[in-house]
This record gives structure tokens, sequence and C-alpha cells, in this order.
């Protein structure tokens, strides 16, 4: 590999006629930029699905996939970068759908909330688009946005080749109800506010929604209305709202896998958030149960996905986990360190409260028999919680996950990839390997088709071509997440 990239230093302009020329906060963190790049001898995992394919030439030009050959050892020329990927595997870029651009930190033992009051969450423009795009992200949806003219100037700026980063689906600020756990987020005062919130943000480069907790049903309706009437998706993160309640009224996806759905908990008057936030449904909700079965059946018909953020909720499946990764704590300021150490010892709940190890293993089963029912299930991380769910780190745990619950490695990267291009209707031109596509892929060392922990290896990421190099990235915010 190291020789492989030596001959290939010299950086020949793109011919990628959609990217623009990297500016001076990009170019340094280029490995591989040619007007045609082929990834020789490499091992491909296509996003299908499909099993993994060994020995294959990936032939890139113009920003795009241009042929997938027999592996074949290709003469150096003028204007072409050849690497030997022998040993290597590439995979789609990642599709991450519950990526933010904020973090929580400063967990607080004596609050019931587990907070300091007020919570605020700082936002992470510089760090979180490099920590992305160097864990093999290329494309995410923000999942909720709190300073949204940042994120647009953000996502401006990546397009223009000015900085370093995933491309980014911008979603607004969250369709919070009239109270929050949240100090930045808005409160609807009705429907009318509502369509008002999401027609200013479309107008302004927005393009996904998502609800929250404490949203009614009627802002929630008004809100898809408006988003649909512009073709733009929405989301949620529900409580006060349950799943089937929001199938019906035509919500596109819901967050967190199957932890928020609140239809059978105790004491849910609606359009309020209950107590138990969803926990006492999971924990009655059996995949065999007919309460499952009934909810999954109207999910499918509806074709509402569901987003797996099983990293944010590792922390509850119990001991026996793998330690945060040193890498991740290398990208935390010292004081993000801290609190996630103090937040990780903190006791445990009382014994009374539902098995905590169970439900994250329920959740799991009712996602897999969502997807065995004929469900779109995509995956991102949810890079809040704790502090353990660190931005690109947490996309690679999520697959991991995904292989836990049951499904293979192929079909775990499926989720993470091709699934997320297709919820967002992108799967033309992004989300798996193939002749025609964007040139969106990460270079792994091994194999992540048959040994998951692999997808963690990321050395190289393409954007539309151009190959950036994971490490250097990674150095460049270095004890950075968590302050900026
Ligand atoms: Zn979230």
């Amino acid at each position: 590999m190291r020789r492989a990239v030596l001959a290939v230093s010299l950086c020949v302009l793109s011919a990628a006629a959609q990217t623009p020329e990297p500016g001076k906060s990009v170019k340094p963190f280029i490995r591989v930029d040619a007007a045609k790049i082929v990834l020789t001898h490499v091992r491909v995992i296509d996003g299908t699905g499909a099993p993994a394919v060994d020995d294959r030439n990936v032939v890139i030009e113009g920003g795009k996939i241009s042929a997938i050959q027999p592996g074949a050892d290709v003469p150096a020329a003028a204007g072409t970068a050849v690497l030997d990927l022998r040993g290597y595997s590439v995979m789609p870029g990642i599709v991450g759908m519950h990526n933010h651009l904020f973090y929580i930190a400063r967990p607080n033992l004596n609050s019931r909330r587990q907070f300091d009051d007020p919570v605020l969450v700082p936002q992470m423009t510089f760090s979180a688009p490099r920590l992305y795009l160097a864990g093999g992200v290329t494309t995410m949806r923000t999942t909720g946005s709190v300073e949204t003219y940042a994120d647009l100037n953000l996502k401006h700026d990546i397009d223009a080749g000015k900085l370093p980063g995933p491309h980014l689906d911008v979603t607004g600020p969250y369709l919070e109800g009239a109270t929050s756990l949240f100090i930045q987020m808005a409160h609807l005062t009705g429907p009318d506010d509502a369509k008002q919130l999401v027609d200013y943000w479309a107008d302004r480069g927005v393009t996904s929604f998502k609800a929250y907790m404490n949203i009614t049903r009627a802002e929630l309706k008004a809100a898809i209305d408006a988003a649909h009437a512009r073709g733009i998706k929405v989301t949620g993160h529900l409580c006060s709202v349950t799943y089937k309640e929001a199938a019906e009224l035509g919500i596109d996806d819901l967050e967190h896998g199957f932890f928020v759905n609140t239809q059978l908990d105790p004491g849910k008057k609606p359009d309020i958030c209950s107590e138990s936030m969803g926990t006492t449904t999971l924990d009655h909700m059996a995949p065999d149960s007919p309460e499952a079965k009934d909810l999954i059946a109207t999910l499918v018909k509806h074709g509402v996905a569901i987003t797996s953020t099983l990293p944010v909720f590792e922390s509850m499946a119990g001991s026996g986990r793998p330690a945060i990764r040193q890498k991740a704590l290398d990208a935390m300021t010292p004081q993000a360190r801290e609190d996630f150490f103090y937040a990780r010892n903190r006791p445990a709940p009382p014994a009374n409260a539902p098995d905590r190890a169970l439900l994250f293993k329920r959740n799991m089963q009712l996602e897999r028999a969502f997807v065995a029912a004929g469900g779109l299930l995509i995956a991102g991380p949810d890079p809040t919680g704790g502090g353990d769910v660190v931005p690109g780190f947490g996309d690679q745990r999520g697959i991991e996950l995904l292989v836990e619950a049951g499904f293979s490695p192929v079909e775990a990267i499926k989720i993470a990839t091709l699934n997320g291009a297709i919820y967002m209707g992108k799967d033309k031109t992004i989300g798996s390997i193939a002749a025609g596509k964007n040139a969106d892929l990460v270079v792994i060392r091994g194999d992540p088709g048959t040994q998951i922990a692999d997808v963690e290896n990321v050395e190289i990421v393409f954007k539309d071509g151009v190959g950036y190099d994971s490490q250097k990235l990674l150095d460049s915010v270095k004890g950075r997440y968590g302050a900026y």
C-alpha cells in the first residue's frame, strides 16, 4: 500500500467535472487524485448485500466508477493512478442517516435528566465533518439541527471544495412541541407554525425534517404535508405521537429502531409524551407478539423506514462490551473525555427498571423482524448519549452491532450504505459499487465481508473519485471533538 501510494503522490488535476478544485483546507487531506484511478486486485463488497468478490479492478474516471473488471496488473501511465490493493476491500461510502453535527456532553448525576440545565448542544462544525469522512461516511443526514445556518453554510463550503466533509442532507431545526429538554429548539405553537417553519427552512436549502418528542399530531401532520408538498421527507424521534399514529399521518421514517414507540406505555395520553418514553412498550413487544406483528405490518404498509441507532444504546447492553476505541478518545477534548468516563461510571438504574440488556436485544430482534417483513432499515450512530458515540467511529460500530443483531456482514453494510441511498432517492447515483455510479468508496484493510471488525480499518475514503487520507483527517481533529 505504502509503495502504491508513493507512486501516486504526484497529484494530477481531477477530471471530475462536477467536483470543484479542492481548496487549501481540503488539499492536505487528499491522498489520491488523478484523471484516472485504478484500484487493482481489490475485494469488492458492492453494498447490495451480494457476497464479496475477490480480486477485482475498480476503475474511476471523472468522479465516477467507470468499470469493474477482473483483477489485473495495470501499467503506470501519465494521468493514471494505480493502487495495488491486494489484502484490501472496498465498500460503498457509508450513507449515515442519524449523523449529528453537534455534541452532547456534560452529564450530571444530580439532575433527573442526567444533564446540567439548561441542556445545550455545542456545534461541531469543524471536527464532526472530518471525523465522518475519516470513518468512511460520504453522505449523511444531519437528522435535526440546532445551528441550521451553520449546517447549510457547511454544506455549501463542502460542495464548493472549501472544507472537507461528506455530502450533507441538512435537516431543519427540530419540529418540537410546546416544551423541550433542549433550550435550543423551537417550540411550535400549532399546525400553522409547523407549516411556516418547514416552508421557511425549505426555502433556505434544508432537505429533510425531523419531528421531536413533544410535537402534537396536528403539528406533525401540518409539517408532513408542507414538507411533502415540496418533495421533502420527514423523520421523527417521537414520544407524544406513537409509531402507528405517525405512520398513519404519513411520516417517512422513525428514529431509534423500536426504542421510542409509546403505544403501550402506561398512562399514555394523546399528544403527550409518556413518562416511560417507550421503554414499557418495547418491554411488552416480543417480536412474535400480535402487537409487534401489527405494528410492523402497519409500518411496511405505509412505507415507513426505520433508522437503527444501536451505538447510542450500546451502553445499556451490559458488561463485556468493547472499550471505546483509543482513536475516538484521541479525537475528544480532555473535558469531553472526562465527561465520558464520568457518565460511563455512574451507577446503574434501580433494579426494578426493565432489564436494559434485554431491551437492547429486543430492539435488535424487532429490527430484524422489520427487515424480514420487507421494511427499509437504515442506520446512523446518533453521536450524542454519554459521549461514547463519536462521528465516524460510531458509524462503523453501528455496522458491527447490526451483525450482532443477526444480519450477515454484507447485509449490515447494505443497511448502512445502499438502504440510506434508497431512502434519500439517490440510489441511482450512490450507495453501491457499480459502473456509472459516483466513486464514493471506502478502502479498508482486511475483509469486513467475513470479519466485520475490519470495517474499522479505513485507509482511504473516496468521495466523487477523490481519495482522502483517513488518518490525516483524524490527526487534524485530535483533542478538538467536544469543543468545536
Ligand atoms: Zn439524534
